[in-house]
């Protein structure tokens, strides 16, 4: 695989003296999609918000090879990271398109920005029909895609997905997959964290699996589908029979 374009280095997140993330090592090389597994409370959100800078951690973190430490939340969305959170919060009384112009108000004017907002129309075809809509009108599979094209139009290097089939149905969900696979071939990174653990491992290059706070395994996805204790925990008792 190729150089890792985030590592973590034994990091670990406090909320005051109850460390919800220990020592959790990664690395997200350039232009895969790496997947983080694990039940409610197992840390994952709490690992995202670190390292976007909005959570202070301890241990080490480098992106794109440049140490994370003294990095500002703006530092980081500069460099080129990107953070779809679980509420995908969006500005309701404004429409699609101008939902989308404001993720990449950065680069407004500049020659990528017009391609970029016709790629999110080609990504997510049924933004494109709802172009005008207001986002606050919105289903919930399509504020997801919403949310998701909002953090690419900063064309950012890493994107960060917190859980984005939380609370969507079945046909949506391949939707958005089939769109995170689509993304693989632009070269953005992906770091994915999920419940659907089934999907993820079949998405994904590589997977972790993360339990109070820790890493309790990790490994090829393609290994993952197949461990016994994955089976057993996350992917239920059908993927026995598959
Ligand atoms: P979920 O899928 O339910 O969001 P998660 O794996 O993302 O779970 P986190 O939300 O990161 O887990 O929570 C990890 C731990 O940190 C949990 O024990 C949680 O109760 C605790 N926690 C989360 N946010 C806070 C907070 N703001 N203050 C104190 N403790 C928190």
């Amino acid at each position: 695989m190729s150089a890792p374009i985030l590592t973590l280095d034994r990091l670990s997140v406090a909320y005051g003296r109850v460390e919800a993330v220990r020592e959790v090592s990664l690395a997200v090389p350039e232009g895969a999609i790496v997947t983080i597994l694990g039940p409610n409370g197992a840390g994952k959100t709490t690992l995202l918000s670190a390292i976007m800078g909005i959570l202070p951690s301890r241990g080490g973190a480098t992106f794109r090879g440049t140490p994370l430490s003294r990095r500002s939340v703006e530092d980081r969305v500069a460099d080129g990271m990107s953070l779809v959170a679980e509420k995908r919060e969006l500005f309701v009384t404004m429409s699609v398109e101008d939902n989308l112009r404001l993720g990449g108000f950065r680069r407004r004017g500049t020659p990528g920005f017009g391609e970029t907002l016709e790629a999110m129309w080609a990504l997510f075809p049924r933004l494109l029909e709802r172009r005008t809509q207001l986002a606050g009108t919105l289903s919930g599979g399509e504020r997801q895609m919403l949310a998701t094209a909002r953090a690419l139009m900063s064309a950012p290097r890493l994107l960060m997905l917190d859980e984005p089939s939380l609370g969507l149905a079945p046909l949506i969900v391949k939707e958005i997959f089939r769109a995170i696979a689509d993304l693989r071939r632009t070269g953005v990174s992906i770091l994915l964290v999920e419940q659907n653990a089934r999907a993820a491992l079949e998405l994904a290059d590589y997977a972790y699996v993360l339990e109070n706070g820790e890493v309790v395994l990790e490994g090829p996805a393609a290994e993952l589908r197949r461990d016994e204790r994955v089976i057993a925990t996350y992917l239920g008792i059908k993927a026995v029979a598959t």
